[in-house]
């Protein structure tokens, strides 16, 4: 395998068809959004240029790298495709539609992995006609820094695809770790409540924002506070993963801050959008 498209341009798709470029792959970038084309290419362009001017790149691995993406607002370049990962914005309607396109344009045996935060892999996979083939392959934010990915197993997810799947992660330098299909996988599903929780401090006057990060940060020894974590993965993300939390484990603990849901309804969805719980300038 050689050649992978990515669906999905936002704050993931840039990484994920990085991270892919970087480690020698033709990589077709794919959106509706031909602006977040634009973007995504621009944010790459930044990081390799960042990681040349570190000296973790020399210039012509760089251009190499950039030189391997290609961009595109149709989904017939996955005809070429013999890997998708798929990173459209977290919402079951949309990815259940993208997948049943991608399945219908990929060739039979190409793998078809989703980059889901949250949402059924095994519900993803049978909008196809393939569902061994289908993968959760869970990278985290930022792509490039990170190194952990959740390999996520549905029901019908072969061993052999797994296998694959796992070798391309580790090709890419990466870690997989193989979790089972279930509501927010391992990841979100401790991470997410933390996050909600730090909401209703701030929503209950606890504390503001930067007093429940420092709590964490100087407390806890998190690299990041949990609301400028929020910023980071995006509101709208964030309570889209509460949401498929709560209807999937059913329990009230899982139930979106008010705030949450307030902020998303005004657009303040954090990094993405320039305001959260905290202001970005660019
Ligand atoms: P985002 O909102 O930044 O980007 C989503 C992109 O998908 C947008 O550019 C949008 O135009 C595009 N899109 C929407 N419908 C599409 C379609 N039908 N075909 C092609 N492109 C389409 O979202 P994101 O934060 O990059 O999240 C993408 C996926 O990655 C989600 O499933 C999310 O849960 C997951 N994820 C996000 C994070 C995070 O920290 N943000 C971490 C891990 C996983």
């Amino acid at each position: 395998m050689s050649t992978v498209a990515v669906v999905g341009a936002g704050t993931m798709g840039n990484g994920i068809a990085h991270v892919f470029a970087d480690a020698g792959w033709e990589t077709t970038l794919i959106d509706v959004a031909p602006d977040a084309l634009e973007r995504a290419l621009a944010t790459i362009k930044k990081n390799i240029d960042r990681l040349i001017k570190k000296g973790a790149k020399s210039t012509e691995q760089g251009a190499a790298a950039i030189g391997r993406i290609q961009t595109s607002t149709s989904f017939d370049t996955v005809k070429a495709a013999d890997f998708v990962v798929e990173a459209a914005t977290e919402n079951p309607a949309i990815k259940f539609k993208v997948f049943h396109d991608l399945d219908r344009l990929a060739p039979a045996d190409t793998i078809l992995a989703s980059n889901t935060s949250s949402i059924s892999i095994t519900a993803i996979a049978a909008q196809t006609r393939r569902p061994d083939r289908v993968i959760g392959m869970h990278f985290m934010n930022p792509v490039p820094v990170m190194t952990l990915v959740e390999i996520v197993r549905g029901l019908q997810t072969s061993d052999e695809v797994t296998s694959k799947v796992v070798e391309v992660t580790r090709q890419l330098g990466k870690t997989p770790v193989e979790v089972n299909d279930a509501p927010g996988f391992v990841s979100n599903r401790v991470l997410m409540p933390m996050i909600n929780e730090a909401i209703f401090c701030v929503q209950d006057g606890v504390a503001t924002p930067e007093g429940v990060d420092q709590v964490m940060k100087l407390g806890m020894n998190h690299p990041l506070g949990p609301l400028a974590l929020a910023d980071l993965i995006g509101l709208d993300v964030c309570l889209s993963i509460m949401q498929v939390l709560q209807d999937g484990l059913g329990e009230d603990k899982y139930r979106p801050a008010p705030l949450l849901k307030k902020m998303v309804a005004a657009g303040r969805l954090g990094r993405k959008s320039g305001q959260g719980f905290y202001a970005y300038r660019d």
